[in-house]
């Protein structure tokens, strides 16, 4: 897998390389390799758990419905979009067929293994300065496993793959819930964790303008 990634990597040449990937089972079901997109100098990063059903179809990461809610929460939060970057620890929808439709299914730990040389080397070319797992899958891949979404969520933890990293829930799970309220309420407390990320972000950018 390493030999994958091609020398002196750039992102197009990253991505590339990665349609081609065959370092785990995923590829074999699902429809394309999902990279992670946004600007080579995203001054923010978001890492998800894997593509769902609507990004492996179109071959974007986060446009499906759980995309288009954090879309919402980027902006009501007051960070602009163009300024993020968007992936998963994992490139391949996973899923078990159930009829017509195609469930979720969790990557297991070598997958993420197999997978994260690709994130990776997105991280380091991006060098973002804050680095946001979405969801417990992320979290405890780049976090450890002993980090706690419930508990920590919407703190900074030190981290070499970014100045600033934190973690919240995944968007899906703000869909999932089971009401209207509980939904208000859960976005409005996802809101709040990207807030953390734009007040440091503009604190930040005020005491070490980025070149
Ligand atoms: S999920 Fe990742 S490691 Fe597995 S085949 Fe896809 S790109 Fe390669």
């Amino acid at each position: 897998m390493p030999d994958m990634i091609p020398p002196r990597p750039s992102l197009g040449k990253v991505r590339d390389a990665a349609t081609g990937c065959r370092a785990c089972r995923l590829y074999k079901n699902a429809t394309q390799t999902v990279f992670g997109e946004g600007p080579r100098k995203a001054e923010v990063m978001l890492v998800g758990e894997q593509p769902g059903d609507a990004e492996d179809l179109a071959g974007h990461p986060f446009v499906g419905p759980a995309g288009k809610l954090l879309d919402r929460a980027l902006a009501d939060a007051g960070i602009d979009r163009t300024i993020v970057y968007v992936t998963n620890v994992v490139k391949h929808f996973k899923f078990e067929p159930r009829g017509k439709r195609r469930i979720h299914a969790k990557p297991n730990g070598a997958e993420i293994a197999a997978c994260r040389p690709w994130l990776e080397t997105e991280i380091a070319l991006v060098k973002p300065r804050v680095l946001v797992c979405l969801g417990a899958t992320a979290a405890q891949a780049l976090l450890g496993r002993g980090f706690k979404v419930s508990q920590q969520r919407g703190t900074f933890v030190p981290s070499s793959f970014a100045p600033l990293v934190t973690a919240t829930v995944h968007p899906s799970s703000i869909l999932r819930a089971p009401d209207d309220e509980s939904r208000h309420a859960e976005m409005r407390r996802f809101v709040e964790d990207l807030q953390k990320v734009s007040a440091l972000l503009e604190a930040t950018s005020r005491a070490e303008p980025r070149v």
